[in-house]
């Protein structure tokens, strides 16, 4: 089969490999769409894994089963299905201690593309399918359903971390596709102010769509000190992480109150040791979390985020900026997200 692949950090480009084998508990899966994610950027040109040879690239993808293992019950070839970025082995002792996206060791439940060949190619290996697969909904078209690989459980798992409340002040900073499914999920679990840090008109469009109130830009700026200007220094309670460096975790401490938490899903790529403003951490006693986490991935996962789009509660089509039809475009769509032009927040590939 045709992939295309990590050769070497900086170098991509399509190979040949084998079929994967399907084992008893598992699902060779044909891609329907796949999509392109600022991680298969990191992983490829800044080398964040670390080095990779001929490893396909890709994580998201809406699929077509075409072989089930002896073992799987509830999906057979012909079946449409979500396929989640993180595929637990759901029998670990991680699993069982509730920290399933860390079975086999910490952030090991991230298989595609980091420990296993991944989705941008003709067939794809799943992992404990009646554990990971989730039946696509009709409704669902597959474009969109490359959204819910990563971009909704990932946004939506920082408001998860940070705990919204109903009523809540919340700052979500950075709204590229992850960011946005942060504003999208606070909103849903009842904040009152969505205050979203961000500039590029396209996304700002999305995520007022989405539901936040208010935007600032750190290009203008201390973060903090414009949060603190809006709130009239009474700063948020919540807050999520979905762009930024090390150095965010200051103004993010510096604006939370008092018993306020910290939901980070950003990837930190540099840098040794993230900043705590000892004075803004109540020094030491401020109880100000700070938590951060990779999305958990799975079945039921899965199915709960997309009834919230049959529902007609979360729509994904404003995540869904350019899209292409045929393996020929992936390699531009990969490119587009490297690049960044203003007008992008996600470039998905349909296999038609
Ligand atoms: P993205 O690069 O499209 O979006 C990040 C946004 O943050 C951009 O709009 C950028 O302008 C903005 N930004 C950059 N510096 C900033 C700063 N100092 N302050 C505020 N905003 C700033 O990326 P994305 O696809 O939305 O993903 C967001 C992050 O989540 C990435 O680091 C990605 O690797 C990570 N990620 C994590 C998981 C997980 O499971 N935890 C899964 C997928 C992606
Ligand atoms: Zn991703």
């Amino acid at each position: 089969m045709k992939g295309y692949a990590m050769l070497r950090i900086g170098e991509s480009g399509w190979i040949e490999k084998d079929t994967p084998a399907c084992g008893p508990l598992d699902a060779i899966v044909k891609p329907l769409a796949v999509a392109i994610c600022t991680s298969d950027v990191h992983t490829l040109w800044e080398g964040a894994i670390g080095d990779r040879h001929n490893m396909i690239l890709g994580h998201e993808a809406s699929g077509e089963v075409v072989e089930v293992g002896s073992e799987v019950k509830d999906f057979k070839p012909g079946d449409r299905v979500l396929i989640p970025a993180i595929t637990p082995d759901w029998n670990s002792l991680e699993a069982q201690a509730g920290y399933s996206m860390h079975s086999g060791g910490m952030l090991a439940g991230w298989k595609f593309s980091n420990f296993k060949d991944g989705v941008f190619s003709e067939y794809f290996h799943v992992n404990d399918a009646d554990g990971n697969l989730a039946h696509m909904p009709e409704s669902i078209d597959p474009a969109d359903a490359c959204i819910l690989s990563d971009m909704v459980p990932t946004g939506f798992h920082a408001v998860e971390l940070a705990d919204v409340q109903f009523g809540d002040t919340v700052l979500v900073i950075g709204i590229g596709p992850v960011g946005l499914m942060s504003v999208a999920g606070a909103a849903l679990r009842g904040a009152s102010r969505i205050i979203a840090v961000g500039t590029r008109p396209v996304c700002v469009e999305a995520a007022k769509s989405y539901g936040a109130t208010d935007f600032i830009s750190y290009k203008n700026g201390p973060i903090d000190e414009q949060v603190m200007e809006l709130t009239g220094d009474k700063g948020v309670d919540r807050v999520c992480v979905a762009g930024g460096t090390v150095e965010t975790f200051e103004p993010a401490i510096k604006v939370l109150k008092p018993g306020g938490k910290i939901g980070n899903v950003n990837y930190l790529g540099s840098g040794d040791y993230i900043n705590i403003p000892r004075v803004e951490w109540g020094v030491g006693m401020g109880h100000k979390d700070i938590r951060g986490g990779l999305m958990p991935g799975g079945r039921l996962r899965m199915e709960k985020l997309a009834s919230l789009v049959e529902s007609g509660r979360l729509d994904l089509h404003p995540e869904v900026t350019h899209l292409f039809h045929g393996w020929e475009h992936l390699e531009e769509a990969l490119f587009l997200m490297r690049d960044k032009p203003v007008d992008l927040i996600k470039p998905v590939v349909v296999i038609d």
